[in-house]
């Protein structure tokens, strides 16, 4: 009896130690957050444009990307820089996450569209600014791990769908905004189409291993008028998929 009695209190400083170790894991995961939004998004050192709104530097000061990398790159999840997640896919660069975001210009009313949820890091970037988050995943593998790890952080608003997001979510459209996390030749038809008068969508478009454009489509109010802006170049893991070329569209 005794001896039970002391197991089970050993058992109890056991589990004390480890709570004790995994709430000490926090104040430094957040102060590598903090340095991540001061150095290389609020303020970047090296003259990059600074992404400025507030509520976007909220929403990075609050995901803990540490969750969203797998456990070897742990280390590196607030370093400047692109993190692969398997499948030869990768988290993009947290200042990129920030700049995507910010173009698009979410209000809390609003229904957003991702295209590629990889780790799904993106998408709960994107869920305490808006109203509701689709995301679409072409690996199975992904969609599913990311679905998993955005219901354990309690992102309740993001829903992840496996397929080809190159056709956008028909159900649930249209979308107050559109960010595709892939580069793609073109933009895709059924995006545009599915996104609404006055909506926001956020691309990078351009060849496979070659620098792409990031790109920010503005549809006009009417529906017809499109604006498009060139914002910088960037690099981005190829849309994949069969789709038809762009000249047929
Ligand atoms: N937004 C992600 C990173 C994007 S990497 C994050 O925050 O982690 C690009 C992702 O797009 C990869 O996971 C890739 O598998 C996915 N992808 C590529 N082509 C796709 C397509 N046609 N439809 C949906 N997802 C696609």
């Amino acid at each position: 009896m005794k001896g039970k009695k002391r197991n089970l209190a050993a058992g109890g400083l056991v589990l004390a130690a480890v709570l004790a170790a995994v709430a000490a894991e926090e104040p430094r995961w957040r102060h590598a957050r903090e340095l991540m939004v001061q150095h290389q998004i609020a303020r970047p050192l090296d003259g990059r444009e600074p992404v400025r709104d507030p509520r976007v530097l909220q929403a990075m000061r609050s995901v803990p990307r540490h969750e969203f990398v797998p456990a070897n790159q742990r280390d590196f999840a607030y370093d400047d820089r692109p993190l692969p997640i398997g499948l030869g896919q990768t988290i993009s660069q947290p200042y990129i996450v920030a700049m995507m975001t910010e173009l698009l210009q979410v209000k809390p009313e609003h229904r957003v569209l991702e295209i590629g949820t990889g780790s799904g890091y993106q998408a709960a970037v994107l869920s305490p600014l808006a109203r509701e988050v689709f995301t679409i995943e072409i690996f199975e593998q992904l969609a599913r791990s990311a679905r998993d790890r955005l219901a354990r952080l309690n992102y309740t608003n993001v829903t992840v769908r496996h397929g080809d997001g190159y056709w956008g979510w028909p159900e649930a459209a249209p979308f107050d905004a559109i960010v595709v996390t892939a580069a793609a030749n073109h933009i895709p038809p059924p995006l545009l189409a599915q996104l609404k008068p006055g909506g926001r969508m956020v691309i990078p478009v351009g060849n496979v291993f070659q620098v792409q454009n990031l790109l920010l489509v503005e549809k006009g109010k009417d529906n017809r008028d499109l604006k498009i802006h060139s914002i910088m170049p960037v690099l981005f893991v190829p849309l994949l998929g069969e789709h038809p070329p762009a000249a047929e569209k």
